[in-house]
């Protein structure tokens, strides 16, 4: 399996991250990558390239020009009014207020594109974010031109990023990049596998009325869980793309039984969807030690995960996503590549 990957992840590292009313260490950190690095090497993982430079014609595909632009020039205008601290939103255009005036000023417009409050954007995060979109492009280049697999070593994450809002430590949805990617390139149709431990929101959105892509995820209920306004199973598409969403919410607790019966169940309508390919949004916070999340999932299982995907027979990108229990993230990615491999 082919890995795509950048050093340039590393430019992006907030001072802090807005957490239950502290502001702490960010648990979206450089190290998580150095860590899925090490395990690769562990198992000789090691057919590894650069990403080629991002296509930003592609990527406002699935996102907006005018955000894209505002992520491309934030710390530039942000700097010059001032400012050498990160930049934390800390007003949003909720219930009530216009969302169809966009602010000239750089902290209002700070708010019009954010979902959250817990992302910082700070000197570096463009550079990284554009690498991250660059590497999902190069990887599921790779797959269009005939890879049965491919890896995306994507930091920052990008399942929470709509077309035009960051958060949940996503700017760009590289995982949205990489499907719109594939149909571009020849698919007619795609399927995205969202395991990571929460919802993918943005991923949902972007695709929420085409019936050429279906978004299936597992994830914390939203009653419980971050984002908390998406996720429901309720939530089924709309227009063209009605039936095209799944969503499988579980409770706090939920361990592998359960879970990997959802996987199935998930893995089922995609082979009844009959996708040319499958991006799978590959987070591992759905281990029972990850700091912000609740599922129960154990290292041992993260191999049937990856089996259970391989098993579709599928052109499959796997697109990095979430983890934060920092010192098994590396183990437990690696174990679902393997499992894809071995299966
Ligand atoms: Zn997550």
């Amino acid at each position: 399996m082919k890995v795509v990957l950048s050093g340039d992840h590393a430019a992006h590292f907030p001072a802090g991250e807005l957490y239950l009313g502290e502001l702490v260490r960010p648990f979206e950190c450089p190290e998580r990558w150095d860590h899925i690095v090490a395990a690769l090497d562990a198992v000789g993982m090691d057919d590894r390239l650069a990403p080629d430079p991002v296509d930003l014609g592609r990527v406002g595909a699935v996102h907006d020009g005018a955000y894209v632009e505002f992520l491309r020039t934030f710390w530039a205008e942000w700097t010059a009014a001032g400012h050498t601290n990160d930049a934390i939103p800390t007003m949003f255009p909720v219930r009530g207020l216009r969302h169809d005036r966009v602010p000239d000023d750089i902290d209002g417009r700070l708010g019009y594109y954010a979902l959250a409050a817990e992302t910082s954007i700070t000197a570096g995060t463009w550079q990284a974010a554009a690498a991250a979109a660059a590497i999902a492009q190069t990887a599921q280049r790779l797959l269009s031109d005939g890879e049965e697999t491919a890896f995306a070593l994507c930091r920052p994450p990008g399942h929470h990023a709509s077309a035009d809002q960051f958060g949940g430590y996503c700017f760009l949805n590289n995982a949205a990049i990489a499907a719109q990617g594939c149909l571009v390139d020849g698919a007619d149709r795609v399927a995205v596998l969202d395991v990571d431990f929460h919802h993918g929101n943005g991923t949902q959105s972007i695709f929420w009325e085409r019936s050429d892509v279906l978004f299936a995820s597992l994830h914390g209920h939203p009653a419980d869980a971050f984002p908390y306004f998406s996720g429901w199973g309720d939530e089924t598409g709309s227009g063209a793309g009605e039936g095209c969403t799944l969503n499988l919410p579980m409770r706090p607790g939920t361990g592998f039984d359960e879970w990997g019966a959802a996987l199935d169940l998930a893995c089922d309508r995609i082979s009844a969807f009959g996708p040319d390919a499958l991006v799978v949004s590959l987070g591992v916070d759905t281990f029972e030690a990850d700091p912000i999340s609740f599922f129960r999932l154990a290292t041992d299982d993260y191999p049937s995960v990856g089996r259970r995907i391989g098993r579709l027979g599928l052109p499959t990108l796997y697109v990095m996503e979430g983890g934060y229990a920092v010192a098994e993230i590396g183990t437990n990615t690696v174990n679902v590549l393997r499992g894809h491999l071995d299966g």
